[in-house]
């Protein structure tokens, strides 16, 4: 059994090489490197997926690669980015600079970061291609409502206070100084509308610079696709259907896209048969009623996240028609009659579920 080159010089025939032999010095190396070469192109890529809350919300970050080492340290450095966004745009965190500008409101102009500055203006952007029913301005009335602490049903002369301290156009951004301004005491941004699909973009920028290039970023209902999954298909996601709980709507091949859903079942209570929920329609200053959902593909999810809430508040007609004039986007909107509208681009891609 064992051959005589291999005996070790104890003199005991164990048959295993006690020490390396003298070919091994010059070629061992080399023979390791091709090795674990080898091992690393014929690894099969796998499947790694953690679930933490931030943002008051789950984020799931998934990563598909040939190294558990790299996907997981991805995974983590993506949860990082987000929980580094969330100190930076929360209206819940006093220190986020969010929170410094809405203070300052009709008293002094806030210096921001570059990235704060950047993301206002975009919003800003999306409010200007919505006629406004994306608006970031919309902060005194959803404090009114109590969205997310304590829901209540505002008065009207409430929500007429407030109607003065809505209009995103007085928003100033100063690119000289780096400053935002809200000119009227009581004014307040809000970014609940575009943030998680920005946080989704900035996390899969991370897990890119980790050595992933394959997976899913999603913040709630905000998602950024990247690459393939494990066996080489496109990822898929599911669209939730608006009224019945956890059921999807429909399923939707992605890649290198983010997606973003609005649904009036996602933060809402019912009082005497009506639901009152979190997207606040800007005119009327009350639950946005012309949709039960609305879901928005594009190449960034900070896109899709501010348009799907945006058009969530149009409605099926003015928004379908901003689907299908914007190029590199798409949409499902379902009406507030529970009919679905498909843009023409996606048609061939939705596979509905009956
Ligand atoms: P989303 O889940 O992305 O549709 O965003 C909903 C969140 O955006 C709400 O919880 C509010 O914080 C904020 N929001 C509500 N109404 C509007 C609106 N008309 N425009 C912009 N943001 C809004
Ligand atoms: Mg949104």
């Amino acid at each position: 059994m064992t051959s005589k080159r291999f005996v070790p010089q104890s003199g005991k025939s164990t048959g295993y090489i006690a020490y390396p032999p003298h070919w091994f010095k010059h070629w061992g190396p080399l023979l390791l490197i091709g090795t674990l070469l080898l091992s690393a192109c014929t690894a099969r890529p796998e499947t790694h997926r953690r679930t933490q809350l931030i943002m008051g919300t789950n984020v799931e970050i998934t990563a598909v690669s040939r190294n558990a080492e790299m996907a997981e340290d991805a995974i983590t450095a993506g949860f990082e980015e987000i929980r580094r966004l969330d100190r930076l745009l929360s209206t819940y965190k006093e220190s986020s600079e969010i929170s410094r500008i809405n203070r300052s409101a009709g008293n002094k102009p806030v210096a921001v970061s570059p990235e704060v500055l950047n993301l206002i203006r975009e919003a800003v952007k999306v409010a200007d291609m919505t006629g406004g029913g994306f608006n970031i301005a919309i902060g005194p009335a959803i404090a009114l409502w109590g969205v997310s602490e304590n829901p209540r049903i505002p008065s009207g002369g409430e929500l007429e206070a407030v109607r003065p301290l809505v209009d995103y156009r007085n928003i100033r951004v100063d690119d000289q100084s780096r400053t935002v301004y809200l000119p009227k005491a009581g004014m307040r941004i809000d970014l609940g509308g575009i943030g998680k699909g920005y946080a989704a973009d900035r996390a899969e920028a991370v897990m890119r610079r980790h050595g992933v290039s394959n997976g899913i970023v999603a913040v709630a209902g905000d998602l950024k696709v990247f690459g393939k999954r494990a066996d080489g298909q496109p990822f898929r996601i599911a669209i939730r259907h608006p009224r019945r709980d956890a059921a999807p709507l429909a399923s939707l091949p992605l890649a290198d896209e983010g997606v973003s859903t609005s649904g009036d079942y996602e933060r809402y209570f019912v009082k005497d048969g009506v639901r009152y929920h979190h997207i606040i329609d800007p005119e009327t200053l009350r639950p946005a009623r012309r949709s039960q959902s609305v879901t928005v593909v594009s190449k960034e999810a900070v896109l899709t996240d501010a348009l799907s809430t945006g058009i969530f508040v149009l409605g099926p007609e003015k928004g379908m028609a901003l689907i299908e004039r914007l190029p590199d986007t798409e949409g499902v909107i379902v009406d507030a009659e529970g009919r679905i509208m498909v843009s023409s681009g996606l048609k061939s891609r939705l596979e509905l579920i009956p």
